[in-house]
């Protein structure tokens, strides 16, 4: 057994790298609700403009990103639209219902893909009777459905969708960089279909704290204003800004490593008996592994080796690669599996 942890949690493990170190050292710094710590200006004009958008602002957290997104762009009692284990209504605390005060319906979508027509079909005008439809909320990469990636057409669909009606095209984008790199395209091209999108920092860029929401001008003004109202006004953030500029500028070309990485694991734990793993939606950093015994049984005997997974319900595993996992940890991985399964028979 290695003595080693190999931490396959989720990519928000990370700590930060020795360049993110001395960038925080070096960064000028300012009160950023003031408007003037240059090193959070300078990470809100790169991430608008790798987005290919107007303006960007710096949040302490994807949550808090998408739920700002989320109020600005509706009022109380009007719907939303999401896929039906999106993060934004699974995994943020019901923040819909208390923040922006909205209804939420769902779309239960094949890989964490909705079916375009299902989508629309969803879509009130809004009457006496009904909430109006204000926005439509996408996930890409996919949390819940294993990391999986909206495909272009897909996503160019919900745009022409969300046109057509007159709503709003929100993307969680937590791991947008996933997406594009899996893609194989500029993460502008995706980002160009969404109104607003909110992408982490902190995920598989490997930043200690952050994540960033962008959109035009007059949508970032708003979003500025319900931040403070939050509680997400920052005052020398540039000390994080720091670390988000190292993750766009160092952090983005190896993500395709971290890919490779997770499909290796999963092709090595598909031959292993007593395990299911789907090597058809192998696409980004995600490996999920369908497992016979109880997914506690194997959160505990995995730990006893070593290496920390999450369960996702009672008999799936979640591993997710990152940038301090390396060639032998997945080995090392794999070889604990392998002894678990070999005590079992
Ligand atoms: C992690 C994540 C977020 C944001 O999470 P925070 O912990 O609030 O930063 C949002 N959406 C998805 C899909 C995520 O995986």
């Amino acid at each position: 057994m290695s003595t080693r942890i190999v931490d396959l949690r989720s990519d928000t493990v990370t700590r930060p790298t020795p360049a993110m170190y001395v960038a925080m050292q070096s960064a000028p710094l300012g009160d950023d609700v003031l408007g003037d710590d240059p090193t959070v200006i300078e990470l809100e004009a790169e991430s608008a403009r790798i987005m290919g958008k107007e303006a960007a602002l710096f949040v302490p957290s994807g949550s808090m990103g998408n739920q700002i997104c989320l109020a600005v762009q509706t009022q109380p009692g009007e719907a939303a639209l999401f896929e039906d284990e999106a993060h934004m209504i699974y995994y943020e605390a019901g923040a819909p219902a208390v923040i922006a005060q909205v209804i939420c319906r769902t779309v239960i979508g094949k890989n964490g893909v909705m079916d375009p027509n299902k989508l629309e079909q969803k879509i009130s005008k809004g009457s006496v009777h009904t909430p109006r439809t204000a926005i439509i909320c996408v996930e890409n990469t996919h949390n819940r459905a294993g990391g999986a990636v909206i495909p272009m057409d897909m996503l160019r669909a919900y745009r022409h969708i969300a046109d057509r009606n007159e709503v709003k095209l929100h993307m969680d984008g937590a791991r947008v960089f996933n997406a594009s790199a899996a893609l194989g395209i500029d993460v502008k091209e995706i980002a160009d279909q969404c109104d607003t999108m909110s992408f982490c920092l902190s995920k598989a860029l490997g930043s200690p704290v952050g994540s960033v929401i962008v959109g035009n001008q007059e949508f970032i003004t708003k979003a500025r204003l319900w931040r403070k109202r939050l509680g997400g006004g920052m005052r020398q953030s540039g000390i994080l800004a720091a670390c988000g500029l190292v993750s766009l500028r160092q952090m983005r070309e190896r993500l395709p490593e971290d890919h490779m990485r997770a499909t290796k694991l999963a092709i090595m734990l598909s031959e292993l008996p007593g395990l299911r793993v789907d090597l058809e939606q192998q696409h980004t950093n995600f490996v999920m592994v369908e497992v016979e015994k109880p997914a506690d049984f194997w959160i505990e005997k995995l730990a006893k080796e070593n290496v920390l997974a999450m369960a996702f319900n009672s008999n799936l595993l979640r591993l997710i690669t990152h940038y301090d996992i390396y060639d032998e940890d997945i080995e090392n991985a794999f070889i604990s599996f392998n002894k678990i399964i070999q005590r079992l028979v």
